[in-house]
């Protein structure tokens, strides 16, 4: 059970990785995996009795000196930070590490690391590209059956449909918890705001499920005693910070000049079905097909059923948010191809939007602070 209080902001700006060293003296013999953004099966390696560790880069804590030499100039600095944190040895406490089909970066990314860290349980998992395809599920449960053999020979174990389940349910339970308390931030901003939002749930990255479910809860319990005085803001929406992470002071400085965010995709992987991941049948095929069905729309997930043009215009529609902060890692190609189509949406419905590009290592936002500033004032006054 975790200590009280506990400081969200120290775990995710911890390159020591503390919470996973400690897990791990408390586990002999288990084993941390960790995954790259923006989506991986948690609940697969929980169920094999490690600990999923979600990676989210280096931020401004971590000079780059070694991973500039192994990657080109227009890159996404998480995919440097990582790659950096690997060759300065802060990697060390994980005993493996998972990458996605999300993007080119992370791809090469993957293969990079492979070629420096030859000794270390690498995997790429394939997730499908066309989950609206009906071999979509079919597909994905053959490369988690395949992922479930290599974690389980780490391991040295055998992981059954039961333990799965149970996994399945605390996942579930976690996901819920997390869109109640976004729910309540969206009716209630001033109660909840996203400075403290989004270190809470960054944090779950790095903490057993288990022990964040109680911090979620925890959270949920003391809203209805909290008070606070409603400011004078506009309502906004963040889309495209999905995979690298905006720094924490940059989401400050966006409330200190009158937003009030009430949806956003920061951290979407944890965050990734819409809806529980049914606890009936084959629990293996169950995740399978939540990836296929039940997931959020995302740059790194095409699914033509659902374009997420429409989708985005439903959020804010459904948030009752004034604009749209487009907030784009920059050198992210999929968030950029999407800034495209969600801009010639926007405009269509008259939706205010605004396009600021961060780069996690930011410790200086005046032009940011400006650009914000001058954007809420014209909502504000217009
Ligand atoms: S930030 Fe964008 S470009 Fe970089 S790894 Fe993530 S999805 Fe790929």
């Amino acid at each position: 059970m975790i200590a009280e209080p506990i400081d969200c902001e120290q775990i995710i700006y911890d390159l020591s990785f503390a919470t996973v060293r400690e897990w791990k003296e408390h586990h002999p013999g288990e084993k941390a995996i960790a995954y790259f953004p923006v989506y991986a099966p948690v609940e697969l390696i929980h169920a094999c009795g490690m600990l999923p560790v979600g990676l989210n880069g280096a931020g401004d804590r971590l000079d780059i000196q070694h991973a500039d030499a192994k990657f080109g100039s227009f890159i996404c600095s998480i995919v440097k930070t990582t790659l950096e944190m690997g060759l300065t040895g802060h990697l060390s406490p994980f005993d493996g590490l998972l990458f996605s089909s999300i993007c080119d970066s992370a791809r090469n990314l993957c293969f990079v690391m492979k070629r420096n860290f030859p000794d270390l349980y690498l995997d790429f998992l394939h997730l499908p590209h066309n989950p609206s395809s009906a071999a979509s599920t079919d597909f994905l449960v053959t490369e988690y059956r395949r992922l479930q053999k290599n974690l389980e020979q780490l391991q040295g174990m055998r992981m059954n449909d039961d333990a799965l389940s149970q996994s399945l349910k605390l996942y579930n339970e976690n996901r819920c918890l997390t869109r109640r308390l976004y729910s309540e931030r969206s009716q209630s901003p001033h109660l909840i705001r996203t400075s403290e939002l989004y270190p809470l749930l960054r944090a779950g990255n790095f903490l057993p499920v288990e022990e964040h479910n109680v911090l979620l809860g925890r959270t949920l319990k003391e809203l209805p005693l909290r008070t606070g005085k409603q400011r004078d803001s506009v309502r906004i929406v963040i889309e495209g910070s999905f995979c690298e992470q905006p720094p924490i002071d940059l989401i400050r400085i966006l409330e200190e000049a009158g937003c009030y965010v009430v949806d956003d995709d920061f951290v979407l992987g944890p965050r990734w079905f819409l809806e529980d991941v049914p606890l009936n049948g084959d629990p293996l095929r169950a995740l399978a097909d939540s990836y296929s069905n039940r997931a959020v729309y995302s740059s790194v997930r095409h699914d033509f059923r659902k374009p997420r043009h429409k989708a985005l215009i439903d959020k804010v529609r459904s948030r009752r948010a004034d604009a749209v902060l487009l907030l784009i890692a920059k050198f992210c190609e999929p968030a950029y191809f999407d800034y495209v189509l969600f801009k010639r949406e926007l405009e269509k419905e008259g939706i205010p939007h605004l396009l600021m590009e961060f780069e996690e290592k930011m410790f200086t936002f005046d032009r940011l602070r400006t650009e914000i500033e001058t954007f809420v004032e014209s909502l504000l006054f217009d």
